[in-house]
């Protein structure tokens, strides 16, 4: 297993990962019974992402990495709330992972459902109405309602991730929080 990266290296990571999966030579690297072996005594991740559950936008394909290689947590909007702080915190701390991505995208239904002022209940309710701060900032912005509001959360959910993780680790030697927006027509990736 190789050694832990920090986050800048752990962003080139997924960059080039990325750009080799928009230009279609995805080499679906950690993907055989050897690595599945190696891993079976523990992981090594390099990086924690925070998606969407949006079946469109897979972390482990849009980025190209394989098994073991990405600590994922993905939840309708990639809001954040108590079992999701506690997920990105085992990784931060007990996985030792040195770069958070909170990846939004384009066309989330989550923030349409949120932007439709359709009458929602129960989970549902509170789910939806965690993307509201972020729409309320994107009226406020030209261009696509939708699509701003989407990068905006993202920033936010990113904002907060930086203040609750515990103590001491966000400064740029040790954890990095960043925000990024995948685009379902191209499968870019944007780091915001
Ligand atoms: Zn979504």
């Amino acid at each position: 297993m190789e050694g832990r990266l920090n986050s800048d290296q752990a962003l080139k990571k997924l960059m080039d990962g990325n750009k080799r999966y928009i230009s279609s030579r995805s080499t679906h690297p950690n993907q055989t019974r050897e690595r599945r072996i190696e891993l079976k005594n523990g992981q090594n991740p390099f990086a924690v992402i925070l998606g969407c559950s949006d079946s469109r936008v897979p972390p482990e394909v849009i980025f190209d990495q394989g098994l073991g290689d990405l600590f994922v947590v993905r939840v309708a909007g990639n809001i954040t709330g108590g079992n999701v702080l506690a997920s990105i915190e085992y990784a931060v701390t007990h996985l030792d992972i040195s770069l958070v991505v909170v990846l939004g995208h384009s066309d989330c239904g989550a923030i349409k459902s949120c932007a439709s002022n359709a009458h929602f209940e129960g989970n549902l309710h509170d789910l939806v109405s965690k993307l509201e701060p972020a729409l309320e900032k994107a009226r406020k912005m030209p261009g696509d309602l939708i699509n701003n509001a989407a990068k905006i959360n993202a920033k936010m959910v990113a904002e907060i991730l930086s203040s609750s993780v515990p103590s001491g680790r966000v400064d740029t030697e040790a954890l990095k929080v960043v925000a990024a927006y995948y685009d379902l027509d191209n499968g870019n990736v944007e780091f915001l």
